[in-house]
């Protein structure tokens, strides 16, 4: 149950979240032994996190099992050594984001929707991530560049949302958000503000008031999409700030990652959408794995996957049933797979 008394304790200092942050776990070995599991096993995890750093905010680790190796949400934080093994068809850049720069950090591949890569930062590192290996330094944004992206938005009528992307772009103080925010609210054909962000989820200290204000503030419709892939990751934190931000208006949609060991089965996805719909959060895609070097050992084949959507077709609301997509490098949508 949400109540108003628990969205009301929800008032933190600015700093908290930046505080949190700096405190999360940034050694596997330190994450093994919070969880009582097996030093030994950081051995794979130094070897798996060569390309792509360890990072996990404490308080999403306090939502998994003490002793159990296979929790799922340690499956995906925790780096394995097969990470560094080559598959056929993996690849660095599997959703073709660097053909598709409108200007650099500014993606266009929808009609009437354009996304900013607004940092490469995020609080947690997903093991799966389809930009694990984007080029944020030279291909991110920054200064000069957004200028650029804003050039570019201001003169092309045809868009009417803007996303905010990453990394993830919670990342940014509110300071520099409210900057950006600003920029964007003074272009008039932008109708939608949305955000493409797993921090309310992995660091709920991030929904600060000042955070609130500034969606709340916002001339048009706000869509904040959040990242959950297990119900597990939904706890009484993170529903104390998924209500402040429907009280401040925000419609909260979720995507999830089809995810071997994960979610990959109809008990897991249907408890996910029932508490997706606890927290006032609608189920919206269930994405089939990007193609991404060091991720191939959580795929989940197409024909699993479909037949996964259409026996939760059997077990929920339809509107509980997330769309099963995939992207195609080059197509005009994201592809429906399912329902
Ligand atoms: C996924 C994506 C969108 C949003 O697609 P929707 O189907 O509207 O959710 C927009 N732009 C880019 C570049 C994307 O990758
Ligand atoms: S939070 Fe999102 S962008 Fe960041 S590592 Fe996870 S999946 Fe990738």
């Amino acid at each position: 149950m949400i109540t108003r008394s628990d969205s009301q304790s929800h008032i933190v200092p600015a700093a908290t979240w930046q505080q949190a942050l700096a405190k999360a776990f940034s050694r596997p070995e330190d994450l093994l032994m919070a969880l009582g599991l097996d030093p030994g096993l950081s051995d794979a995890a130094r070897q798996g996190m060569q390309q792509f750093a360890f990072r996990v905010p404490r308080g999403f680790a306090a939502r998994m099992r003490h002793g159990d190796p296979d929790d799922p949400l340690l499956r995906q934080v925790l780096p394995v050594a097969a990470e560094n093994e080559q598959s056929p068809g993996y690849i660095a850049d599997p959703v073709g984001d660097l053909q598709r720069m409108a200007t650099p950090g500014l993606l266009h591949k929808y009609a009437g929707r354009a996304l900013l890569v607004a940092t490469g930062a995020c609080a947690i590192h997903c093991r799966y991530c389809f930009r694990r290996h984007f080029p944020y330094a030279e291909a991110g944004l920054s200064g000069r560049q957004l200028d650029q992206a804003l050039a570019w938005l201001e003169a092309d009528r045809s868009i009417r949302e803007i996303i905010l992307s990453g990394g993830d772009p919670l990342s940014l103080t509110d300071q520099r958000l409210a900057a950006l925010v600003d920029k964007l609210g003074a272009i008039r054909h932008l109708r939608r503000l949305r955000i493409h962000s797993r921090s309310a989820i992995t660091l709920p200290e991030r929904i600060t008031p000042e955070l609130l204000g500034l969606l709340a503030g916002w001339r048009g419709p706000v869509v904040l999409v959040v990242h959950v892939n297990h119900a597990n990751e939904l706890d009484h934190t993170v529903a104390e700030a998924m209500t402040a931000l429907r009280q401040s208006g925000v419609t909260l949609l979720n995507q999830s990652v089809l995810l071997r060991g994960v979610n990959d089965s109809v008990a897991a996805l249907a408890e996910l959408s029932e508490s997706l719909a606890d927290h006032g959060i609608q189920p919206y895609y269930l994405h089939l794995l990007d193609p991404v070097a060091g991720a191939a050992h959580f795929d989940v084949d197409e024909t699993r996957a479909r037949g996964l959507v259409g026996e939760l077709r059997r077990h929920l609301p339809g509107y509980l049933v997330p769309t099963l997509a995939r992207e195609i490098p080059g197509e005009q949508a994201k592809r429906i797979i399912a329902p």
